[in-house]
């Protein structure tokens, strides 16, 4: 067994970090101040084929895989500027796509993707059904007059909504003749009549906003369905495994990130005559936050590999472990960045005060540390179910 990336992962890491490292915290903090977007970071990113690394060659993408895409999410967040709709459009989005689209919709699609102009969110959360996602309300009906399908509900805590073409809506789709429902995906592009979003007042400081999005009788037409009525729990599978662990290399950057702050002060500050950081109260916690991190990064590698390597139920444990070690690990490396920066973590100047939002986040979303352990406790310790 070879654990180390190969020539070609190890230039993709060195050239996302090298084209990462000309934005920085600072331009990531200036476009939250002044409600701009990312849109050069993205823009370049997506230029030079970082976005699409794991979109199929045939659609112009780098035709590599998951651990290809970690590798782009955690490099570009370690420079302090992490681009949180990494997550929802290339690794959901473009991978349910690919997986589960019907022909023409990879036809029309990826290629966007590849490049990174075309930008898709993803709705899964509802208000009142929360993490129990088999209580979403949200449905599509066929039209009465054969247009389509008419899609009525409710999302909340949706991402980029604002900057994305289309959103990847999960619903239900009931059944004309016995009004049964199952689970099926659409593709509502932004501006479909019916869709209307307002945006949510959140306590973190990043570029990217969350919004509740409304679904009022929205027409779509007969191809917005995506994966068949028939497919669509597997469509949706098939995205949630890229989210975990785009979210867990997105995590370990910030905690990468955080942890280089945090020694650097450590390692200048003195107030008693020597370093902060020869104080072991200081150290030990920047320490141990290192090998928290160093543990999520493999846990997120072996996850992706395993995706990657087409083992789809291993992958799903896999992803689970690695985004909660990898959230654990980065709140516990902002916090110990933080601390060491006394009164200066809690200023934006100092630029680690300001990533609290985002790894606290990532505790919470896209599922919950309390839902992986169910999973965990359940599906590989086979202990009962508990809710
Ligand atoms: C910044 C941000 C971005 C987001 N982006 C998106 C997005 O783009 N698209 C999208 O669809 N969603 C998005 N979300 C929503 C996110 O996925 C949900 O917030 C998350 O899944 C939890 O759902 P909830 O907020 O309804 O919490 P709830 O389900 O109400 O849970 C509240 C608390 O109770 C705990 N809990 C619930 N059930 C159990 C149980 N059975 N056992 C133990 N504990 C339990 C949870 O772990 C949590 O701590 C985003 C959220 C945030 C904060």
């Amino acid at each position: 067994m070879d654990l180390r990336e190969t020539d070609e992962q190890q230039m993709l890491r060195t050239s996302v970090a090298a084209m990462a490292a000309k934005y920085g915290h600072d331009y990531l903090i200036a476009k939250a101040k002044t409600g701009e977007k990312t849109t050069e970071l993205w823009a370049e990113a997506g230029e030079a084929g970082y976005l699409g690394v794991a979109v199929p060659a045939e659609y112009g993408g780098g035709g590599a895989g998951m651990v290809e895409l970690a590798i782009v999410a955690e490099e570009i967040a370690a420079a302090g500027c992490p681009l949180l709709l990494i997550v929802v459009s290339p690794a959901i989005a473009a991978s349910v796509i690919a997986t589960s689209g019907t022909p023409e919709q990879r036809e029309r699609w990826l290629p966007g993707f590849a490049t990174g102009r075309t930008r898709m969110s993803f709705a899964i959360t509802e208000p009142d059904a929360g993490s129990n996602s088999h209580k979403i309300t949200t449905t599509a009906r066929r039209d009465p007059d054969g247009a389509g399908w008419r899609l009525s509900g409710r999302k909340y805590y949706i991402s980029g909504v604002d900057e994305t073409e289309a959103t990847l809506v999960v619903a239900r789709l009931e059944d004309a003749a016995s009004g049964a429902l199952r689970p099926a995906m659409f593709i509502v592009p932004t501006d479909t009549p019916g869709m209307s979003y307002q945006p949510i007042d959140m306590a973190i400081t990043s570029p990217e906003r969350q919004f509740t999005v409304f679904f009022d009788d929205a027409l779509l037409p007969d191809d917005a369905l995506v994966g068949g009525e028939e497919s669509g729990l597997a469509a949706l599978f098939s995205g949630l495994n890229p989210e975990r662990i785009t979210v867990a290399a997105y995590s370990n950057g910030l905690a990468r990130y955080a942890l280089r702050k945090g020694t650097d002060y450590a390692r200048d500050r003195s107030v008693w005559g020597a370093p902060i950081g020869s104080h072991q109260a200081i150290a030990h916690p920047l320490a141990k936050a290192h090998v928290e991190v160093e543990l999520a990064r493999m846990a997120t590698t072996r996850a992706a590999w395993l995706y990657d390597a087409g083992d789809h139920a291993a992958a799903g444990e896999a992803a689970n472990i690695a985004k909660y070690a990898a959230a654990e690990a980065a709140i516990n490396a902002v916090d110990a960045a933080v601390q060491a920066h006394g009164g200066n973590g809690m200023s934006v100047e100092y630029g680690v005060g300001t990533l609290i939002g985002a790894v606290r986040t990532a505790r919470i979303a896209p599922v919950s540390r309390e839902m992986i352990l169910n999973y965990i406790a359940q599906h590989t310790l086979g202990l009962p179910k508990s809710y």
